[in-house]
């Protein structure tokens, strides 16, 4: 019996070999990871930066020695697939710690190698001082360079979901911080009113921000001592890239795995690729939306899980359709979390969807109990039906709870009336009588009414 061979051992490739073991207790799984870790949350890691978590470790959820022991799962860490022979059903493998090389025959193999930082193309972006943020390796070496007291100014390129969590923990450790940020303003997937609150949360925090500039080059003699924008220079002691990512899909390429959106690997919703017995999942791979109805590219860690324990029960004979995403998403950005799901009315008109939208702003619980913040939260619907398209919240408690609720909604292609006639929880400590989701529909409710006449 041929094994199940895994290339990625973090959150797709982990997620699949532990469920194919679920199913298939007598099937050897082998996983072959390039880096010298597997299975962590890598999502963890701007709080490592600042000792919020202060053990790596703890980032770490299961280790190889587990997984054989406990699971007969083979991890090999520190080993690379330099190429897949999809005619004899082998790849090519190399020992980076020996050098040696060797094959791997398999009678299914996933493919879930992840993504890459980009890595703008302008001078200096390997200067010693430049980091980029995306695996274990990429925060360990971060961590230990901002250890060093002599690191006190720095600048932050990109400012996505990462980019802020960053900033938020450079901050922590008492760093200067400088945002340069390509767009005129942050989270352009947000309502502008949106992006302002976080602007003025990154002010109240000393974050200094520079809207509108692109990077031109990283100077430094030897080591990073400059920050060039077509606008400014900006000197500093270190840098963080933080301006998305890419999948790895250079490898399946060769082997000749047909490519989709952006470069992923193109997948049907059962997670194969082109070539009988390769599935892909995770970061590499295309996700298919629920919304566009098609795939998109949108890397997240909890898509990676799903669609890798997919693949899992398909390497098994499974029949599983992955039933898509709607990009919820959510970021902690210092006293604020900003959330999203769905689509924004941008993104309706581009699928081809008229859209109409409303804001409220509310409190996240009841107004006379201690401690009652500012919630507020966009709707996007359809104008002609109700459906609800899109939602958007930024506020400080119960934002992530909440964007599961629209989320949910979403999914069930309820109607503004339909959300807001759910029967919701309430205790003064958690929630207003009428909690904020109610409150949001009711008001685009009644604007919905008003437009129709
Ligand atoms: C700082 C940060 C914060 C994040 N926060 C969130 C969050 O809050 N919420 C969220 O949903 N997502 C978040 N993400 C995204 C999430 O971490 C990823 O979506 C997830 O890790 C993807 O898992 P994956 O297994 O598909 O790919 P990866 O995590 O990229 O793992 C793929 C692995 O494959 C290995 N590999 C590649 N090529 C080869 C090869 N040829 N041979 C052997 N091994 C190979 C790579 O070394 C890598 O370790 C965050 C990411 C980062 C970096």
């Amino acid at each position: 019996m041929q094994p199940f061979v895994v290339i990625g051992g973090v959150a797709a490739g982990m997620s699949a070999a532990s469920k194919a073991r679920r199913l298939r207790p007598d099937w050897p799984i082998i996983v072959y990871e390039q880096g010298s870790h597997v299975s962590y949350g890598a999502c963890g890691l701007p709080y490592y930066l600042s000792g919020v978590i202060p053990d790596y470790r703890k980032m770490i959820i299961r280790d190889p020695e587990y997984f054989l022991k406990k699971m007969q799962i083979q991890v090999h860490v520190r080993h690379r697939v330099l190429a897949i022979d999809t005619e004899n059903k082998k790849v090519l493998v190399k020992n980076l710690d020996t050098g040696e090389t060797f094959c791997q025959r398999y009678e299914t193999l996933l493919y879930a190698a992840g993504a890459s930082p980009v890595l703008p193309p302008v001078p200096g972006v390997a200067l010693p001082g430049v980091f980029p943020l995306r695996t274990l390796e990429d925060g360990l070496a971060l961590h230990s360079r901002l250890q060093d007291p002599v690191v006190r100014r720095i600048v932050v390129i990109g400012g996505g979901y990462v980019g802020l969590e960053v900033i938020e923990n450079l901050r922590l450790l008492g760093k200067e911080v400088q945002l340069i940020e390509l767009e005129e303003r942050l989270l352009l997937h947000f309502a502008p009113d949106f992006s302002a609150i976080i602007r003025d949360e990154l002010e109240k925090n000393q974050v200094e921000m520079h809207f509108g500039e692109s990077l031109a080059a990283l100077r430094g003699n030897g080591h990073l001592q400059t920050v060039v924008t077509e606008k400014g220079e900006y000197p500093c002691d270190l840098a963080v890239l933080a301006v998305g990512v890419r999948p790895n899909s250079d490898l399946a390429k060769a082997a000749g795995i047909a490519l989709g959106y952006k470069n992923a690997v193109a997948v049907d919703r059962r997670m194969r690729t082109n070539m009988p017995d390769i599935l892909a999942a995770g970061d590499c791979a295309e996700t298919y939306h629920r919304l566009w109805r098609k795939n998109v590219y949108l890397p997240l860690g909890t898509t990676a899980n799903r669609q890798g324990r997919l693949a899992g029960e398909n390497a098994c004979g499974g029949q599983a359709e992955f039933t898509g995403v709607l990009g919820t998403s959510v970021a902690k950005i210092f006293s604020l979390a900003a959330a999203k799901t769905g689509f924004t009315e941008q993104e309706a008109a581009q699928a081809g969807l008229a859209a109409a939208s409303s804001i409220v702003e509310t409190i996240d619980h009841a107004i006379y109990y201690p401690g009652a913040r500012r919630l507020h939260l966009k709707l996007v619907y359809c104008p002609r039906s109700a459906v609800l398209l899109g939602g958007q919240i930024v506020g400080s408690e119960g934002v992530a709870h909440r964007i599961d609720v629209l989320a949910t909604a979403i999914a069930a292609r309820m109607t503004l009336q339909e959300l807001g006639e759910v029967d919701m929880s309430y205790a003064p400590p958690y929630k207003g009588v009428w909690e904020a989701v109610v409150v949001a529909a009711n008001v685009a409710q009644s604007a919905w009414e008003k437009a129709k006449g």
